[in-house]
Formats: C-alpha cells, sequence, structure tokens
C-alpha cells in the first residue's frame, strides 16, 4: 500500500513500524475548594520539580547525541519552564477561578504557545512547539502519567507517529530510527527539521496512520514524500539498496564538507548559510559555509521585553563577524512586524500583515530603533567583513533613505573616534516583484542583491507562503519566478554587482543547476542543505548548467521544469 505525504527530509529507509502512540492526556475538570487551594498550586510545583529533572537528562542525552547546539534547546526549555509568567499565569487562575491545576497549566499554555505558533516565521513557531512540549510534559507529571520518550526501542524501526515533540526527537536514536512517518505537519513542522538535522528520512501529513502495524515492514521515501505499507519482496529488497545507498552518500558528503564548492570546469561558487543566531556560524562553517549569506536579526527584537541596546547587538554582531575569520557574513536588517508580534514593540493589529507595516517600512519610519542597529552594525564592521543588507525593499526611495541613515550613523561615529569599516558592502533582499523588475535601476544604489525567494514567490504568485491549503499553488520554479531571478541576476552583473540568494530554493537541489546556470554568485541555506548542493555544484560544469538553465526558461509549466530538472539531476546520478 502506497501514502503519499509531503516530503519531510530526504533520502530512503527501510524497517519495522514502531508506532508511537501516547496516552492522551485527560484534563480533569473539577473546580479547588477555597481550602485546597494551596493544596492544588503545590501539585505544580512537584510536577515542575520532576520536569526539570527529565529535562535536564535529555539535554544530556542530546548534548551526547546530537551536539550542543540541540542541548541548548532544553537548556531553553528548562528556562521558558522556570518563567515566571508562566507559573503566575497558572497559579492566578487557579487562585481567581478556582479552576483546577491541570486545567490552569492547559489554559496557560495555550495562550502562551498561540502567540508563537501563529507566526510566521518557522523559528518562532518551533518555540511554539517547544511551549506545548513543556505544557504536556508538566500536565503529565501532574497526573502521574508516564513521561513521552522514545529511547527504549530498539532494532530498525520506521518510527511512525501522529507527531512528534521537541523531547521526543531529541531521545531518538538515529542507530534504531530508520525512518518517519508523522500524520500530521509539513517540511516545517518540528518533527521534520529535526528529521533533516538528524538525517533521518521522514514523510509528514499522511493525515491517517491507522493503516500501519507495529512490527510489519515499511519503507520511507522522504525525498518524494512516499511511504509504502507491506511492500512486496522485490520491493523490499530494492529499497533496502537504495537506503544502502543513501547511507554511503551521507557518509561521502560527510567527508567532502571541506572542499571548495567548485564546478568541473572550474567555476566558483560562493556557498554560505542562514544563520538567525551568532552561535549557529559555527554549524554552517562546520557543514561547508565559507560566508554568511543572511543572518536574520529578528530574534534579537523577539526575544526580549525591550528593544535590544546598541551594544547588545554590537556584542552580537562581531562575535558572528569574528567566527567567520575574515569570510563574509551579510546581516539583514531587522524584518519585524506584519505577523511578528514583538513584546518591546507596540505594532498596530493589520488586515493585511503582509502587505502592511514590516521590515524596512517600519525601519525608516523610526530612525531611533533603526539607527541604533546601523551604528551596532558599523562598530563590528571593524571585526570582520560584515555586509549590511535591508529586507522587503520595493522602491529606490527606500534604499536611498536608508543610506541616508546609514550615512548619519558613520558621521556620529567619525566624530566619537570609533572604528567601523569605510567600505562596507551595502546590498538588498530582492522579496517583492517590483524590486525584481526594476533591479537595474536599484543596481546603481547597492552593492549586491540576494533573492528572498521565500518572499518573491509569496508575492509574485500571490500565495500565502503559510497556507497549506494552497500549497500546490505554491511554486518558486514558476516560469514567472524564475524570469525574476534571470533579470535580478543580469542586472546585477551588467553593473558588476554580485546577486545571492538566501531563500529555501537555494538550498533545493532540483534548483541547483538551473540557478548556476542562470548566473547566481552565491548560495546561501540552512545548514544542513550545504553538503548536498556542495555535492552537485562540485559534480556539475558550469556550461552544462547554462544549457539546462536556457532549456528550463523554454517550459511552460514549474511542473515541467522541476520535471526536467529531476530527469537531469538523475541522470547525472545526482538525484
Ligand atoms: C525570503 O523571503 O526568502 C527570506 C529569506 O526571508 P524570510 O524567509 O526571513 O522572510
Ligand atoms: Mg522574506
Amino acid at each position: 500500500m502506497r501514502i503519499q505525504g509531503i516530503s519531510g527530509s530526504r533520502g530512503v529507509a527501510v524497517g519495522n513500524v514502531y508506532k508511537y502512540i501516547q496516552e492522551e492526556i485527560i484534563i480533569p475538570d473539577y473546580t479547588v475548594a477555597d481550602g485546597d487551594v494551596e493544596a492544588e498550586i503545590g501539585k505544580f510545583a512537584a510536577a515542575m520539580a520532576a520536569t526539570l529533572k527529565q529535562l535536564d537528562i535529555i539535554r544530556q542525552k542530546a548534548l551526547v547525541d546530537m551536539g550542543p547546539e540541540e542541548a541548548a534547546i532544553f537548556e531553553a526549555h528548562m528556562q521558558i519552564a522556570q518563567d515566571p509568567s508562566l507559573s503566575d499565569g497558572i497559579k492566578s487562575l487557579v487562585e481567581s477561578t478556582k479552576t483546577n491545576v491541570v486545567a490552569a497549566t492547559a489554559q496557560t499554555i495555550d495562550t502562551f504557545a498561540g502567540i508563537f505558533l501563529g507566526m510566521d516565521d518557522p523559528y518562532m513557531r518551533e518555540r511554539g512547539a517547544d511551549i506545548k512540549d513543556i505544557g504536556d510534559r508538566l500536565m503529565r507529571n501532574m497526573l502521574g502519567m508516564n513521561p513521552r520518550g522514545l529511547s527504549h526501542i530498539s532494532g530498525q524501526v520506521i518510527l511512525v507517529a501522529h507527531d512528534l515533540a521537541p523531547s521526543d526527537t531529541a531521545s531518538l536514536d538515529k542507530n534504531v530510527v530508520k525512518g518517519i512517518v508523522t500524520a500530521a505537519g509539513g517540511p516545517t513542522s518540528h518533527a521534520a527539521i529535526m528529521a533533516r538535522t538528524l538525517e533521518i528520512p521522514a514523510v509528514m501529513g499522511v493525515g491517517d496512520i491507522d493503516s500501519f502495524v507495529d512490527g510489519t515492514r515499511a519503507v520511507v521515501l522522504g525525498t518524494d514524500g512516499i511511504a509504502l505499507i507491506n511492500p512486496s519482496d522485490a520491493e523490499w529488497v530494492d529499497y533496502s539498496t537504495q537506503a544502502e545507498a543513501f547511507q554511503d552518500e551521507l557518509k561521502r558528503l560527510k567527508d567532502s564538507a571541506n572542499l571548495e564548492a567548485v564546478t568541473v570546469d572550474g567555476h566558483h561558487v560562493d556557498l554560505f548559510g542562514n544563520i538567525g543566531k551568532s552561535k549557529d556560524a559555527d554549524n554552517a562553517i562546520n557543514m561547508g559555509a565559507s560566508g554568511i549569506g543572511l543572518y536574520r536579526t529578528e530574534f534579537l527584537y523577539m526575544e526580549n521585553d525591550e528593544l535590544p541596546e546598541e551594544d547588545v547587538q554590537f556584542e552580537e554582531y562581531k562575535q558572528v563577524a569574528e567566527s567567520l575569520h575574515g569570510n563574509p557574513v551579510i546581516i539583514r536588517t531587522m524584518d519585524i512586524g506584519g505577523d511578528k508580534e514583538l513584546k518591546c514593540l507596540d505594532l498596530p493589529e493589520e488586515m493585511n500583515p503582509f502587505l502592511g507595516y514590516r521590515a524596512i517600512r517600519i525601519s525608516l519610519n523610526r530612525p531611533d530603533i533603526f539607527k541604533v542597529q546601523l551604528r551596532a552594525l558599523l562598530r563590528a564592521s571593524a571585526f570582520g567583513d560584515i555586509h549590511i543588507m535591508y529586507p522587503m525593499i520595493a522602491s529606490v526611495e527606500e534604499v536611498k533613505c536608508a543610506n541616508v541613515m546609514l550615512e548619519e550613523c558613520k558621521a556620529e561615529l567619525r566624530k566619537e573616534g570609533v572604528a567601523f569599516n569605510e567600505d562596507i558592502k551595502v546590498g538588498i533582499m530582492i522579496e517583492v516583484p517590483a524590486a525584481a523588475v526594476i533591479a537595474p535601476i536599484l543596481a546603481k544604489y547597492v552593492d549586491f542583491f540576494s533573492i528572498g525567494t521565500n518572499d518573491l514567490c509569496q508575492y509574485t504568485l500571490a500565495v500565502d507562503r503559510m497556507n497549506e491549503a494552497i500549497g500546490n499553488l505554491y511554486q518558486p520554479l514558476h516560469p514567472g519566478v524564475l524570469r525574476l531571478i534571470k533579470g535580478v541576476i543580469d542586472a546585477s552583473h551588467e553593473q558588476g554587482k554580485f546577486t545571492g540568494m538566501c531563500g529555501e530554493l537555494a538550498g533545493d537541489p532540483v534548483a541547483t543547476m538551473i540557478l548556476l546556470g542562470l548566473g547566481l554568485d552565491e548560495f546561501s541555506m540552512t545548514a544542513s542543505s550545504i553538503p548536498l548542493i556542495k555535492n552537485i555544484l562540485r559534480s556539475v560544469s558550469k556550461a552544462e548548467c547554462e544549457a539546462v538553465a536556457t532549456h528550463a526558461l523554454t517550459l511552460d509549466t514549474a511542473e515541467e521544469i522541476t520535471a526536467y530538472a529531476k530527469s537531469v539531476l538523475a541522470e547525472k546520478g545526482l538525484a
């Protein structure tokens, strides 16, 4: 039986089904008698102590199995659990409404998590999943239920679950769990992100997992988003061979992570990483990045109740510049607003947040905030090759205004005798179709472009990038998007400037040959995609990619372009 889902993590895996079904939390509906309020709140304290102990064990395991970055997630869980606003919220609900402590926890967690889960940014939605995970653990401890966990499974299994929480994936052993199938979620769900980090083939969003039976054979075709239940003997043999070949390929890719991103005909490509925190830079470098093509600075603003001060930002930017040892790091000025709620800034509710008051529009309207960031960036530029990048640019006026403020900051620093790089490069994101169309004009005012295909695709095709119901219409390889990309690259080259790409398309292997053929100078992506893309770049010639791109531009639909690009990869043994 063949089930079509959504690709979560590439590769092929075979194994026996292990169904991970959690005992459901039943929230009690009693109210607390006046005299029992203190005892009821006491249950929360006991559950919290147990929760912190369990999280510490998971943190230690994550450190050994996955490294410091993943361990830090559970350190953060411990901090979130101890956040006074969470415990105060729960306690005051019990006191004021006499709601029992489990129900009060469920309500408070829902409110907290809801804020993050409704956000557009995958990283922020992840924080929502984290909060839900913590709440789940607290409630299980209050109710005396077994904690969730996967450390007890053995053999070679295909893990089948409704969904996986961060702490589930942390206790998962990749020598045991060969593939993952989830009923819920999509490519940006926590389970998919973790599966990609652990390089476990995964299919998400299959909808229904009733047909999977414990102990029976299953196959995960992660790249195609397909799960096979009870394959025939011939299929089993075939897919077992493919699964072995996939493991061999992973090993080869790791071995070549530090090789140069150069094509067989000697064309060098800048292969960079996307990061959200300075501490992620080392991981990107270890995965083979030779620079950072997008540092999203939003998290600095979203984490705190107050706007980040110049010195705090300076330290963060300086740290990332230094960890790059002279290689470039493109830092994007704040891309906040729209659906991203900020505790530190009172933003109005809007009918169309994605078309609203966001990113550079806020920055230009609030020089008091923007100039703090620009000053911090300039100061940090004395410590490495920082490039500044403005997001969501739609017009020349916006670039000019931003540059006026940048010049004001430079003048201030000169006067104060503070060092900075006088020749700092300044570029813009190309995310708005109008900007792509006027790229020949914009190129006069900037040093570089970086194409943000996530938004460019959303705005060009009028398809909400978060709306799963129209997910099939979200086509970054649509002929319209491709033509815009070509125009942007050509415009920059005609004026001696360079174009990078930091949207998800840059890390999509299906697009690599086309993008290189169009002349893209720099590819920037999530660290885990770098080895795969580097392998493709090192296996092809620039000349053949140019032919592929030229042919792709003659095709009529995204489907034809995708099928063609896949067939070229398959012919070369790169699919
Ligand atoms: C993009 O739009 O492609 C992009 C990289 O920006 P973000 O995903 O942060 O909106
Ligand atoms: Mg964007």
